[in-house]
């Protein structure tokens, strides 16, 4: 176990004061410059692969094989941002040449660039010790578009986050970069998140956890003087929506295929699924009790932390305990064993009344919500509000059936998937991690792929300016 130093405010001013430094001229820097950085940063990863797995295994529960898999996925991230710095993506200028003649059809010459924000508090989720945490996907992503990063670690796996830590210093070193490009500060208690965000010098925040604490440090980095943007990933429920025509054609294999993916993790994953929306009669009731039998089998593992098991234990204890929900599986562990899955259902019109219900219980656990038609599956929909993910099964037809589901899904989810399960989230182009809260306080952007890295950029117009800086397509000064 590596050993792990607990900082103070004074260390949280210092690397905030050196990453305002260390800005001037990383702010500046070619895509050749950052995408040196980011593929050193994978590099030094997957160079010291087999300690860092092993960190993290002790650290997290998560296993070798899951931690080898999310390491990759970390190195995949850093190599794609430097892929996409290196093909322009930071440097976009819209040229918008004068136009002769009286407003408004006459202008003078513009040049829309954007910029950097400069220095970003980075907070660690717990649930990715890799992919989300110190050189995850939002440090991965602000480092691309020239912002240094001041990360906040996750107190459940701290000795991996200075290990982390270690290994980037030592490559932006070893690169010339200014030493402020990248630190991470740690410790017990709010305060030091608190200090950070409030810190004059720190331009925006990136955050992956609870809906409380996100709240929180949003509410802190609000009150500033001059508030500053909060990217916060909070909650999500995922609803799967099961079509009687999808159950029909292809009930047990969705049915053992969804147990999975709700299990999958232990159930803590930010796009587990955790309403189910089914439809009344025969029809759901045979998938729901082949549904019971999956879950009934399914492996699971210790929590990541004694906190995080402690709190799914009172979600689920909330949920058995409701006089609308019915458990259908609530196979207790025994004192300090791995959680075992539950299972709840609730008539829809419970479901919408009760706006504890639609809350997320992070952790292997669901509830079945039963739907007369699709009108009723609809005004579920809109009851959980915000989402990470809405799973449609059965909407292969055009039809305004079909149409007013989809509708419904879009307005209330960052993704809408027609087909598999939520859990897993390709790092490419075309996706959307985000949503209407409380999937996401910034609805309009992403934290999961390349489109990450607009977050961090600020547009600017430049008027008339001199021909040297239009010259610099877009890479600012
Ligand atoms: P968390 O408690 O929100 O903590 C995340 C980070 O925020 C930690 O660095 C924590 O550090 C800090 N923090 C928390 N409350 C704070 C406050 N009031 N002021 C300042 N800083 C604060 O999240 P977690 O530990 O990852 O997990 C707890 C719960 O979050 C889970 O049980 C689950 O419900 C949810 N979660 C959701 C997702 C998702 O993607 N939807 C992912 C992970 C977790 P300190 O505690 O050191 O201050």
């Amino acid at each position: 176990m590596t050993a792990t130093t607990d900082n103070t405010a004074a260390d949280v001013d210092a690397a905030a004061r050196a990453a305002q430094a260390a800005f001037l001229a990383y702010g500046a820097s070619d895509a050749a410059t950052r995408g040196a950085l980011l593929r050193g940063l994978a590099d030094a990863l997957e160079g010291q692969r087999e300690h860092l797995v092993a960190l993290a295994d002790a650290e997290t529960h998560l296993g070798p094989a899951r931690l080898n898999g999310e390491l990759d996925r970390t190195a995949f991230q850093l190599r794609g941002f430097a892929t996409q710095v290196g093909q322009g993506a930071a440097f976009t200028a819209t040229d918008d040449p004068a136009v002769a003649g009286p407003p408004p059809a006459g202008h003078p010459a513009l040049q829309r660039v954007r910029v950097p924000l400069g220095p970003v508090a980075m907070f660690a989720a717990s649930n990715f010790p890799f992919a989300f945490s110190v050189l995850g996907g939002d440090a991965a992503a602000a480092l691309a578009a020239g912002c240094p990063v001041v990360v906040k670690a996750h107190p459940g796996h701290r000795g991996l986050s200075q290990a982390v830590a270690g290994l980037a210093h030592g490559v932006v070193a070893a690169q010339g970069l200014p030493a402020g490009v990248f630190a991470l500060v740690d410790g017990p208690g709010h305060d030091i998140g608190v200090a950070l965000v409030q810190h004059p010098a720190i331009a925006a925040a990136a955050f992956t956890g609870s809906v409380r604490g996100g709240l929180a440090l949003q509410r802190a980095a609000q009150a500033r003087p001059r508030p500053i943007p909060f990217f916060g990933e909070l909650g999500s429920v995922n609803p799967v929506v099961a079509l009687p025509a999808a159950i029909a054609a292809n009930g047990p294999a969705l049915a053992q295929g969804l147990a999975g993916s709700i299990t999958l993790g232990c159930g803590q994953f930010c796009t587990s699924p955790g309403v189910l929306v089914l439809p009344t009669g025969a029809l759901g009731d045979a998938f729901v009790a082949q549904l019971v039998e999956a879950l009934r089998a399914a492996p699971t593992h210790a929590m990541l932390t004694p906190q995080m098991q402690a709190g799914f234990a009172s979600g689920r204890d909330a949920w058995a305990a409701h006089p609308r929900v019915q458990a259908l599986l609530d196979a207790r562990a025994a004192d300090g064993a791995p959680p075992r899955p539950f299972l709840g259902q609730v008539a829809a019109a419970d479901f919408i009344a009760d706006a504890h219900l639609h809350e997320e219980v992070f952790g292997p656990a669901a509830l079945v919500v039963r739907v007369d038609g699709s009108a009723q599956a609809i005004e579920v929909l809109q009851a959980v509000g915000g989402t990470l993910t809405v799973t449609l099964w059965g909407a292969d037809a055009d039809t305004p059936e079909t149409r007013a589901l989809v509708h419904a899904a879009t307005q209330v989810a960052g993704r809408v998937l027609f087909a598999g399960y939520p859990t897993g989230v390709a790092v490419t182009a075309g996706q959307q991690h985000g949503g209407p809260f409380p999937a996401s306080t910034m609805p309009a952007t992403t934290s999961v792929g390349w489109a990450a890295l607009d977050r961090f950029l600020r547009p600017v117009a430049l008027q008339d300016a001199p021909a040297w800086l239009a010259a610099r397509g877009g890479r600012p000064c």
